[in-house]
């Protein structure tokens, strides 16, 4: 799991240095330190945007992205229907309706499937890279099109690039998150980015109980124009993340080059489909999805796994947090899916996902572990046929 492996002396140093301090201050307001504000301008730097915005999680930080793009009660959010499940219960929490649509062969949004989902009610398409990119260019075009927010929710693509552009700079506002299974991991964290000023502000008070931060007031006197909630990063979350900040050029090319190793190991499986890519060279390394003959292949098959030491990621064990035909927890709250058989309503992704298996790529691998994970891979496609 990337960051999460590598958690060690430069992390414990940063928070030493935050208490080496004559007054430790562990709040990200008042008191001096602000780890978090050094944390927001490296991030904002490395990625290239002009503002970050870090907060307490990356289900905060899509939830901020979309209360700073202006997204409230009733506006529709086209989305995709496999994701993890924060961005859909962020998109619910500020009252506007998710619409999630089916997938393209790259196992991302479907720009044809978004064209057919708009109504005058649509106000954002949140994009959903899943280590890679999705079809940028035509989500833009459509967005731009029909006056619609582009939004990424790029938590597990941190590094993918499209084009050579880094993904989280594509749409208006862009969310990661720092949790133990995404590239960088702060314990828990995550961050907003966004080139424009008046999101990022709007954002930042979403985090803040709608504080304004106006710059000369005392806190207590800070106006407000909007509602807003606690999602506030601390200092030692900020402190975590400069120290895992400082590694990632080295994480992703290492994790990039073991997924290369074992990719082109499994390459002349024919009963092995690589998923095709729209920017294969931008992809990331966290994660290698392929797909195999049917479901009852890929129980076989992570059952191999499982018994040769290597577990899946998502798919298929977590299926049922990452596709809206299993939400019905969610979604049964508006009208619209209340009665509906949801799974019914993304057929083709759900064929997808459940053919599919994830394998988490980490970092520290050796190359005895990469030839023993080719191997189980190999033996396990002999077996399902
Ligand atoms: C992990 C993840 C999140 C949530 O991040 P947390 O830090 O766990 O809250 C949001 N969106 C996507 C796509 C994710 O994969």
């Amino acid at each position: 799991m990337a960051g999460a492996e590598l958690i060690g002396r430069e992390e414990l140093a940063e928070i030493q240095e935050l208490f080496s301090r004559d007054k430790v201050n562990l709040y990200r307001y008042g008191g001096g330190n602000y780890k978090a504000r050094e944390f927001e301008e490296k991030f904002a730097a490395w990625i290239g945007v002009k503002y970050a915005h870090a907060v307490s999680s990356g289900t905060a930080a899509i939830h901020c992205a979309l209360a700073g793009a202006g997204i409230g009660p009733g506006d529709e959010v086209i989305t995709t229907a496999w994701t993890f499940i924060a961005p859909v219960e962020a998109i619910s929490a500020l009252g506007a309706v998710p619409i999630p649509v089916e997938l393209d062969e790259t196992y991302h949004l479907d720009p044809r499937e978004v064209e057919k989902a708009i109504t005058p009610a649509t106000k954002a398409v949140v994009a959903i890279p899943m280590w890679a990119s999705p079809k940028m260019d035509e989500l833009a075009e459509i967005c731009k099109k029909h006056d619609l927010i582009l939004i990424e929710d790029a938590a597990q693509a941190l590094g993918a690039t499209y084009k050579g552009q880094k993904l989280g700079t594509f749409g208006s506002v862009a969310s990661f998150s720092f949790d133990a299974g995404k590239t960088l991991h702060t314990g828990e964290g995550g961050i907003v980015v966004t080139n424009d000023k008046d999101i990022y502000d709007r954002a930042a008070e979403f985090s803040d109980h709608g504080h304004m931060h106006q710059p000369g007031l005392p806190r207590g006197k800070d106006p407000r124009r909007a509602k807003g909630l606690n999602l506030r990063i601390s200092e030692v979350t900020a402190a975590i993340g400069l120290a895992q900040l400082a590694k990632i050029e080295s994480i992703l090319s290492t994790a990039k080059e073991n997924k290369r190793k074992i990719k082109n190991a499994i390459r002349h499986l024919d009963n092995i489909i690589l998923r095709p890519f729209s920017d294969e060279a931008g992809s990331q390394g966290d994660t290698l999805i392929f797909r195999v003959r049917n479901r009852e292949a890929a129980l076989q098959l992570e059952a191999h796994l499982t018994e040769h030491g290597f577990g899946t990621k998502i798919l298929p064990e977590a299926l049922d947090w990452h596709f809206a035909g299993v939400w019905g927890h969610l979604l049964g709250e508006y009208d619209r899916y209340h009665t509906a058989d949801l799974e019914s309503l993304w057929p083709k992704t759900g064929i997808m996902l459940r053919s599919s298996i994830c394998l988490n790529i980490p970092v520290l691998m050796d190359d005895a572990t990469i030839d023993n994970l080719v191997e189980a891979i190999i033996s396990g496609a002999a077996k399902i046929g």
